[in-house]
C-alpha cells in the first residue's frame, strides 16, 4: 500500500463511473439535478458553490440554485425547502450551512426530504445511516471509507478509533465502520488518555477540529490514519488534526492535508445526486 493515501485517485475513479451512470441517465432523457440552497453570501460558502457547479458541469450534472438574502426569513428557507422536495426534476439537494443565526438550523435541516438529502443534514437521512437502511451517509465521513476502499483496506475485524463524536463527521463514520464490521471506539474531548485510545486504532480517524491533536504519542506502527480535520495556519498553509511530520515516518499510512479526505467528498455529493436520480 502507499505510504500516502491521496483522495484524487479515488475522487477520479469514482467520477469514472458517475459519469457513465450520468450519462445514462441522460440518454433515458432523466437530468440529475442538484438543487443548492444557500442563505447569505459568505465567501466561503461562495466557493464551495462554485467548485461543485464546475465538478458538476463536468460530469453531467445539473445545478439549480436557491439563493436567499442573509437576513431571510426561516419561513423563506421553509418555503424553498418545500419547493424542493416537491419538484420531481430535483433529484438532491445541499443546503449551505451554518444558516443564518435567525434561522432554526435543526427546523429547515429536518424539513428536507431524507430522500433529497445529499449530505445527511436531516434527523430522517441520519437515522438512517444509524439504522443501516438505503444510507445516504454525510459526504465527509462516506470519503472516509470509500478511502479505505480504495487502498485496499478492509475494515471487518479491525480496531477503529474516532475521535470526533459530531454529526457530522464522528457519529456516522463510526456507524459505517461498524457497518463493515470494524470494532469501533469513539473519543471526544472528555475521553481519559486519548493518546493511549489512539494507540490501540488499527485505522484512526482524526475528526477533532483541533490543529495538529494527534502526534507521535498517539501513533503507533501498522496504523492506517485518516486526518479529516482542515485548519488554515498562521502562514495561510492548510494542516489537520494530525502532525504529519510526526505522523508519517511511524504509521503505515496516511491521508495529507490538503489531498486527502476533503478531495473526495464533492464527487460524493454529486454521486448521491446521481443515485437518487436513478432511484
Ligand atoms: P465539531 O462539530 O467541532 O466536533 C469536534 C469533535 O471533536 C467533538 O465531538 C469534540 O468533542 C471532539 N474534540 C474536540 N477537541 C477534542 C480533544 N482535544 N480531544 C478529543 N476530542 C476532541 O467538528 P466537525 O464538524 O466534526 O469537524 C471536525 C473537523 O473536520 C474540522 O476540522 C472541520 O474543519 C473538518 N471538516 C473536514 C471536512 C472535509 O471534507 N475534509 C468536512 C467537514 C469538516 P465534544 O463532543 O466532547 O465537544
Amino acid at each position: 500500500m502507499e505510504k500516502l493515501l491521496r483522495g484524487a485517485p479515488v475522487a477520479a475513479a469514482l467520477e469514472e463511473k458517475l459519469k457513465t451512470k450520468a450519462a445514462a441517465l441522460r440518454e433515458q432523457g432523466v437530468t440529475p439535478t442538484l438543487a443548492i440552497v444557500r442563505a447569505g453570501a459568505q465567501e466561503g460558502d461562495l466557493a464551495y458553490q462554485r467548485s461543485i457547479q464546475r465538478r458538476a458541469e463536468r460530469l453531467g450534472v445539473e445545478t439549480v440554485c436557491f439563493e436567499l438574502p442573509g437576513d431571510c426569513t426561516q419561513q423563506a428557507l421553509l418555503d424553498v425547502i418545500d419547493r424542493v422536495n416537491g419538484d420531481g426534476a430535483i433529484h438532491g439537494c445541499l443546503l449551505l450551512r451554518p444558516l443564518p443565526k435567525q434561522v432554526d438550523e435543526r427546523a429547515v435541516c429536518d424539513a428536507l426530504s431524507p430522500e433529497k438529502d445529499m449530505d445527511c443534514v436531516s434527523t430522517g437521512a441520519l437515522a438512517r445511516v444509524f439504522t443501516n437502511r438505503t444510507p445516504i451517509p454525510p459526504c465527509t465521513a462516506q470519503a472516509c471509507m470509500e478511502i479505505l476502499d480504495f487502498y485496499g483496506v478492509d475494515p471487518a475485524g479491525k480496531r477503529a478509533v474516532v475521535v470526533g463524536r459530531s454529526l457530522v463527521i464522528g457519529k456516522p463514520v463510526a456507524m459505517l465502520l461498524l457497518a463493515r464490521n470494524a470494532t469501533v471506539t469513539v473519543c471526544h474531548s472528555r475521553t481519559a488518555d486519548l493518546p493511549a485510545c489512539c494507540r490501540e486504532a488499527d485505522i484512526l480517524i482524526a475528526a477533532a477540529g483541533q490543529a495538529g491533536l494527534i502526534g507521535a504519542d498517539c501513533l503507533c506502527p501498522g496504523q492506517i490514519v485518516l486526518d479529516v480535520g482542515i485548519h488554515t495556519a498562521a502562514d495561510g498553509t492548510l494542516c489537520g488534526d494530525v502532525r504529519f511530520a510526526e505522523a508519517e515516518p511511524i504509521v503505515q499510512a496516511i491521508t495529507p492535508v490538503p489531498g486527502g479526505v476533503g478531495s473526495v467528498t464533492t464527487t460524493l455529493l454529486l454521486s448521491h445526486v446521481v443515485e437518487a436520480a436513478q432511484k
